[in-house]
């Protein structure tokens, strides 16, 4: 049976049964680049997600590397894996704020989306690459994503998402691209980065979420790669807490290492969801403010508070020393980036190896920037050992 001949009246998807104040409500979205008529059942945050969840660009996440390459092992997270983590714990901690559950889950499996294959090594061999031609920044493609690259619609280019998601979308941003984007879209989603307001609480919400989680996963995925040892982990401070917490109520665990390893960093995920709780009620509460506009021109509200956030920070700061710089990660990271180099430099020397589309584009550097960062890291593999015939990784 065809929709046109189904009653759906009744059938639209109601809001949280209670939704903040301070919350986006799809019913009064900015809107769409493009007008489209209402869907019968589903709020436009809702059809946001879904959309995301059927571009090409998000089932390739899968096989994107988020610290670990996909092939060192099947347990490691991917950057898809990683994005359905932030979309949980920013869901919970927005239900509990009475945020948009909607845009949050949209923002959080869209973000990101424009990374390119082998993490951050490969975005910032791109961005070397393309120095001369406007740089590479992924947030800024995770929008080009949402907005241009995927083709699926008879009208339009892009997934047509709402403001509020492409806003969420498009965390950081230069000053220089946020001038463009004024040019093209004047009061869009650049506009923010020139007057210097913040975006909704839920993409506040979703940039804590994403750090919450990779602190978390990123500590699971290093002890079980070998490259970080409980001994190490141990010097940070809140990773101890909760260690020798967890011991003490449960002393037979000191037998069972894995399981006091996930019992650790779960409470940790979840003393982190509880604070961002409980500090952004008081931020609201003492900024005053009735409505998601007023928020947005308010300083940062959705937080951690300032013992938590000396607490994150030495995490951070020891994963970063111990497991992202670790000489094995470091050497896959300059394989990586060799890759990405020839791959960028065969393309632009001979542009039909790449497929006709982006062959025929009239801005050749951004085309082959675009046809990079949509590879996973097998396919970019591939692609590099038929180019150049040099296996590497
Ligand atoms: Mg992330």
């Amino acid at each position: 049976m065809y929709a046109e001949s189904l009653d759906l009246s009744v059938a639209s998807s109601p809001i949280q049964a209670s939704l903040s104040a301070l919350a986006c409500d799809p019913a009064h979205s900015r809107g769409r680049r493009f007008a489209e008529a209402p869907a019968p059942t589903r709020n436009a945050f809702q059809r946001d997600r879904d959309r995301i969840v059927h571009s090409t660009a998000f089932r390739r996440l899968v096989y994107k590397t988020q610290v670990f390459l996909n092939h060192e092992g099947d347990l490691f997270r991917t950057r898809l894996t990683h994005s359905l983590e932030v979309a949980q714990l920013g869901r919970s901690i927005a239900r509990a704020l009475d945020l948009n559950e909607d845009l949050v889950e949209a923002v959080a499996l869209a973000h990101d989306l424009g990374h390119t294959p082998f993490g951050h090594a490969g975005q910032d061999t791109l961005n070397e690459c393309m120095a001369a031609h406007g740089g590479f920044e992924h947030n800024l493609q995770s929008l080009r994503v949402v907005d241009q690259l995927e083709e699926r619609y008879p009208a339009f280019d892009g997934l047509n998402l709402s403001f509020e998601t492409r806003e969420g979308v498009l965390k950081h941003c230069s000053r220089a691209h946020a001038e463009h984007l004024e040019q093209v879209e004047p009061g869009g989603v650049g506009r923010r980065f020139i007057d210097r307001t913040q975006p909704s609480l839920e993409a506040q919400l979703c940039n804590l979420a994403d750090a919450i989680a990779y602190n978390a996963h990123d500590i699971d995925d290093g002890v079980r790669s070998g490259l970080i040892s409980m001994a190490q982990l141990l010097q940070v401070e809140m990773f101890a807490h909760y260690h020798q917490q967890t011991l003490a109520e449960h002393p037979g665990l000191s037998a069972k290492p894995r399981r006091l390893l996930y019992e650790s960093i779960r409470r940790m995920l979840s003393d982190q969801v509880y604070d961002v709780i409980a500090t952004t009620r008081q931020a609201v509460a003492h900024a005053g403010v009735t409505n998601a506009d007023e928020a947005r021109r308010s300083g940062p509200l959705v937080a951690f508070s300032p013992r938590m956030l000396a607490r994150t920070g030495e995490l951070k700061k020891f994963l970063f020393a111990q497991l992202y710089r670790h000489p094995q990660v470091m050497h896959t990271t300059g394989q990586a980036q060799q890759v990405v180099r020839e791959l960028f430099e065969a393309y632009v020397a001979q542009p039909a190896e790449m497929p006709s589309d982006f062959a025929a584009s009239a801005d050749l550097h951004r085309s082959v920037a675009d046809y990079i960062a949509g590879m996973t890291d097998r396919f970019a593999m591939r692609e590099h050992e038929r180019l150049t015939g040099f296996k590497l990784l």
